[in-house]
């Protein structure tokens, strides 16, 4: 039987007025690769997209949202799934109130002050659901300690695996690139996959989970 994945991938937009957001920098680039390997190795792929500029990848099922609460949604609306991959660099929070009339400029030169919410985590959510897909993958990213860092998160979490990656304190370096150096932490062991494009990435880790769903059968 064919295997269902849902994929999360690039950032969320919290708004704050009907022209302003909470955003960040991710690009989409490593989700979307993870789709297209995963839909060319006979998966059955739904990817759950944030506001990229990349184009819907073919032949996959691509849901559109903007913020995290849209993201859990759809998450939830499509359950059950074999495997969860959450690629996706989610808003930890949110305006607590979003204003309907774009913000002005006060007189007296106060800025406005905005308080935020916390988001769901969706990983962790998903993680602990009572419909748990078989094999939950998440990422890290780390600025430092990055194996004792991704390992308590996969703990904290209650995911698989995590795809963990040491990212430069260079903001203009973290998003955007064709390559990633990522490690790959289970429960019992932790793989340095090296320097290489995200395509590779995106292969590899679709042989691992053909791997684990094989061996478990
Ligand atoms: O806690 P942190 O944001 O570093 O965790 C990263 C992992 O958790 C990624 O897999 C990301 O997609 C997921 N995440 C999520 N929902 C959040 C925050 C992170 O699914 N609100």
């Amino acid at each position: 039987m064919t295997q269902k994945v849902l994929i999360t991938a690039g950032p969320t937009y919290e708004p704050i007025d009907p022209v302003r957001f909470i955003g960040n920098r991710s690009s989409g680039k490593q989700g979307y690769a993870i789709a297209a390997a995963l839909q060319q190795a006979g998966y059955d792929v739904t990817l759950i997209s944030g506001p990229t500029a990349l184009p819907d990848p073919d032949k996959i099922n691509t849901i559109r949202i903007e913020t995290a609460n849209e993201m859990l949604e759809a998450c939830l609306d499509t359950l059950p799934a074999d495997i969860m991959i959450c690629a996706a660099a989610v808003s930890d929070w949110a305006p607590a109130e979003f204003t309907n009339h774009k913000i002005k400029k006060r007189d007296d030169t106060t800025a406005p002050v905005i308080t935020l919410k916390e988001n769901p985590d969706i990983l962790k959510t998903l993680s602990n659901h009572e419909n748990r897909p078989a094999l939950v993958i998440g990422f890290a990213a780390e600025t430092e300690n990055l194996e004792e860092n991704a390992k308590t998160k996969r703990k904290r979490k209650n995911c698989d695996w995590i795809l963990a990656n040491l990212v430069a304190q260079d903001h203009k370096k973290v998003f955007g690139e064709d390559q990633n150096h990522v490690y790959l932490i289970t429960a019992d062991k932790t793989e340095d996959w090296g320097e290489t494009s995200k395509t590779d990435i995106a292969e590899k880790l679709t042989r691992r989970i053909t791997g684990f769903l094989n061996a478990d059968e």
